[in-house]
């Protein structure tokens, strides 16, 4: 079987007029005799406008209730989606996480796709209808149902692409591609041809949100075919692909993440085994540590600073602050008002200038930097938030990615 899998991002599906145009889009497909499987994602804001309902009602609600109300967003949307299609004359399905056995773990908010049943979208496939398939959502095994994080209908759609050996995976969106920089933020930023797995999952890693993260990872895990396109306009998008063909570029793009908290522990005991004793209390609550600093000792103590996922700041303080005298720490500080600006490139292992150069540009635009942190193929600084945005667009500048 000849299968595509396509996936509508919220604002593609936005309005009415807007779900007739991808309605459009997979009956072309189908017409030309491909299996077609969609993934939708909510209409435009939906999600945010459920996340403040629920805050209203209830500041610090269950995650499994949470998960209950978030994945009702991508329901309406399937249907809305399926109608339109019905009103063509072409046959069609929606169908939730539950009914196309997407089976997660049990992690409310953000679950792991553990498996998925594809035995009912190859009988609807096999009876020649268009189907259509709710992202974000799946279930655990309690049956109960699960939420795979913000932005995950990407990774619904790799996951399935995968699982039904699909020829290619396309994620349609209101950009036409990956670009060197959020278009957004950065007016002349450059749509790239092709990008490599590799450059690709550190860029949506490290807050280019075009892809959901975990979506890369799978599709470099399986070998899915990946395309970013635009849902609007009929033009080559970017192609995610194995390194070999993709040139190895000095840097790829630039990226910002405000997603991110930083924490300071002061005056800890300057004895061993005070770093162990911190980051194993953060890793019994499941909260990931990213860019880590430690100041050397003045004496008989020291300070350990390091960020955190904007939303494991509350819990990451209140386990801090219980530990201070196992810790031997006198207090812990943070602050929300911080990004992280990247640059990403598969060239820079072998180019001993990239950081000095990504300095300077944060020196042009008179930008203090907090923390620094690299990697083979990505060099981050830790900035002022209000900073970020000029951040992005002189480092654009300095590496000449226009
Ligand atoms: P969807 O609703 O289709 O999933 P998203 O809002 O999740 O869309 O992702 C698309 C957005 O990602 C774009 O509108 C753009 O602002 C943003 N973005 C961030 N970084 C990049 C980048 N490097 N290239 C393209 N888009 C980017
Ligand atoms: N609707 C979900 C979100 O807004 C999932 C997605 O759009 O991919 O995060
Ligand atoms: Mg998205």
């Amino acid at each position: 079987m000849n299968i595509i899998v396509q996936k509508f991002g919220g604002s593609s599906v936005a309005n009415t007029e807007r779900v007739r145009n991808v309605a459009g889009r997979i009956i072309d497909a189908y017409q030309e005799g491909k299996s077609v499987v969609v993934v939708v994602s909510a209409q435009g804001d939906t999600t945010d406008d459920l996340l403040e309902k629920a805050a209203e009602i209830n500041p610090s609600p269950s995650k499994r209730e949470m998960d209950v109300l978030l994945s009702t967003g991508e329901q309406i949307s399937m249907a809305l989606l399926a109608m339109a299609i019905e009103q063509r004359g072409c046959p069609v399905v929606s169908l939730t996480g539950w009914q196309v056995g997407m089976n997660t773990d049990s992690k409310y908010g953000s679950a792991r796709i553990k498996q998925i049943d594809t035995e009912r979208i190859k009988r609807e496939l096999d009876a020649k209808r268009i189907v259509i398939v709710a992202g974000f959502q799946g279930i655990n095994q309690y049956d109960d149902i699960t939420t795979l994080g913000r932005g995950g209908s990407d990774t619904t759609a790799v996951a399935l692409a995968a699982a039904l050996h699909a020829q290619v995976c396309e994620i349609y969106t209101d950009v036409d591609g990956v670009y060197t920089a959020d278009p957004r933020i950065v007016k002349n930023a450059k749509k790239l041809d092709d990008i490599s797995y590799d450059e690709m999952l550190e860029l949506a890693s490290l807050g280019a949100n075009v892809l959901h993260n975990r979506s890369v990872e799978l599709a470099l895990k399986y070998g899915v075919n990946l395309e970013v396109k635009s849902s609007f306009e009929k033009i080559r998008g970017t192609i995610v692909k194995e390194v070999g063909s993709v040139e190895k570029m000095l840097v790829r793009g630039v990226t910002r993440d405000n997603n991110v908290a930083r924490i300071s522990v002061v005056n800890i005991e300057n004895t061993p085994g005070k770093a162990f004793k911190l980051f194993s209390l953060l890793a019994k609550k499941n909260i990931n540590v990213d860019v880590i600093l430690q100041s050397i000792g003045r004496g008989d103590t020291k300070d350990i600073t390091f960020t955190v996922d904007e939303g494991n700041l509350d819990a990451a303080i209140a386990v801090i602050d219980e530990n201070l005298g196992y810790l031997g720490a006198t207090s812990v500080n943070y602050t929300k008002d911080v990004s992280k600006v990247s640059v990403v490139g598969a060239g820079m292992t072998s180019n001993p200038g990239v950081a000095a150069l990504m300095f300077e540009a944060l020196y042009d635009a008179n930008i203090n930097i907090h923390m620094i942190s690299t990697s083979e193929i990505k060099i981050s600084v830790l900035i002022d938030r209000q900073d970020a945005e000029n951040a992005v667009r002189s480092i654009h500048d300095k590496f000449n990615l226009a």
